[in-house]
């Protein structure tokens, strides 16, 4: 059956998403027009244009377009979209304002607390990388929370796996909600708890690129573990990963935020990323390397180093698509902890296998350090990135402060 959330319709939080189309590349050969199955697209003897209050995003024009210039989106004001004057007026398109729409207002102290903790191992407050995009924060709060549409529920993990990983799509129709790699969206679990509040907020680290999960499309996607038991092992049922676990399509999820304005990849093509994951840790990875993927057309640009933990293959989201990604993209290095029949293997030693590697990285200027997963992995891949150094002629204690300083070093552990 699926659940339906009426409280708050979906443009209520102040921003919307405007779909319009780019004067300059259209060729105003009247597609659009005739494809809009509920007649948003209209025209004058200079522009085509889109109906801001008739537009529901159902994307139906986009791919008939023979040039793309209808796949164009702008964030506005809910209460000042482009007027249809405006957009018949332009000879190009307008750049995205900022928007004032209170943002950076209150951050739910459970936010507050959880994102400090995760970031506790990157040793305080770190900069963004200088070229990093600027992230919108805190769009969404308790009080107005943005409705999302459940559009995809998979798993990830093997069928006999011990852990069950999903791949959530969630898609946020006509709802403006920008989010880049690195950063997170919270849910709103229904009901209450066991003393009558509300849930508080769990954070989810976005798993896909800033373009959509499919590109162009409004939604993002998570990767999200079931918490069946305890970090002691005791079985427990986690409120909001079953929740999500459980959810089916069509099903719609209160989501607050998009929270982070750190842990963000740098926008330009000659930076490299060393990344470092376990278990769900990998969807911000995800989201850094499809950003990536997305953006290359050949080899060029800065390089690609992952380290990524698991217990086995079949515990390991993404693992069929990621070995199937070119050596020459993805420097991948899969660590597996539990082959029977095989040594331990923990992303601290493929690092350590991988020294040469690893310290010409650490050197380079141009690279950025990213660290997600298991509070557990930090002090070993701490004490990895040290011995490498030692045996590299670099010091470890001395480059870690400068790799914070100028936004180079990036954790976040849970
Ligand atoms: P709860 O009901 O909150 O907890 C139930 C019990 O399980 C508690 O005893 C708790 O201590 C324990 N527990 C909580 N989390 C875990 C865990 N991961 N493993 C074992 N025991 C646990 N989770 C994801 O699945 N994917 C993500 O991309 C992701 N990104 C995050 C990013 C940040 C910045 C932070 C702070 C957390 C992230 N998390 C992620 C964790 C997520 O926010 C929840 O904490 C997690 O899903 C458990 O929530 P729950 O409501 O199911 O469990």
């Amino acid at each position: 059956m699926s659940a339906s959330i009426d409280a708050a319709p979906r443009r209520d939080a102040g921003l919307a998403r405007q779909h319009l189309i780019d004067p300059e590349i259209c060729i105003r050969c009247n597609t659009c027009e005739a494809t809009c199955p509920i007649g948003a697209v209209t025209h004058d003897e200079r522009n085509y244009v889109v109906r801001f209050d008739v537009c529901n995003a159902c994307n139906a024009c986009i791919s008939p377009c023979p040039t793309g210039a209808i796949d164009h989106w702008r964030q506005v004001l809910q209460t000042k979209p482009y007027t249809l004057e405006e957009q018949l007026a332009w000879d190009k398109l307008p750049v995205q304002a900022e928007l004032d729409v209170g943002a950076g207002a209150e951050l739910p102290l459970e936010v507050a607390a959880a994102t400090a903790q995760a970031t506790a191992g990157q040793g305080g407050t770190v900069s963004a990388p200088a070229s990093a995009e600027v992230p919108r924060t805190n769009l969404y709060s308790l009080k107005n929370p943005v409705i999302a549409k459940v559009t995809g529920n998979f798993r990830l993990t093997a069928e006999d796996a011990t852990s069950d990983i999903r791949h959530i799509v969630l898609d946020f129709s006509a709802a403006a909600m920008p989010v880049l790699e690195g950063q997170t969206i919270g849910i709103v679990t229904p009901g209450v708890d066991e003393h009558g509040r509300p849930h508080y907020v769990r954070l989810y680290s976005v798993a896909s690129p800033r373009d959509g999960e499919r590109p162009g499309y409004n939604n993002l996607s998570l990767t999200v573990k079931r918490v069946t038991e305890d970090h002691a092992g005791q079985p427990v049922r986690g409120v909001c990963s079953n929740y999500l676990c459980d959810l089916r399509n069509g099903e719609e999820v209160r989501v607050v935020g998009p929270y982070g304005a750190s842990f963000l990849m740098p926008n330009h093509l000659g930076a490299s990323l060393l990344m470092v994951c376990t278990g769900t840790g990998s969807a911000p990875m995800r989201a850094m390397t499809e950003r990536r993927r997305r953006l290359k057309s050949g080899n060029e640009g800065g390089q690609l180093m992952l380290f990524f933990g698991a217990r086995s293959p079949g515990e390991l989201p993404y693992f069929g698509p990621l070995t199937q990604l070119p050596r020459d993209f993805t420097d991948h290095n899969l660590a597996f902890s539990r082959v029977p029949g095989q040594p331990r293997h923990y992303v601290q030693d493929l690092i350590r296998a991988r020294a040469p590697d690893v310290a010409r990285l650490l050197r380079d200027e141009e690279s950025y350090v990213y660290i997600c997963g298991l509070k557990g992995m930090e002090a070993g891949v701490d004490a990895a990135f040290g011995e490498v150094c030692a045996a590299h002629g670099l010091s470890w204690s001395e480059l870690l402060p400068r790799l914070r300083e100028s936004g180079r070093y990036h954790v976040e552990t849970y």
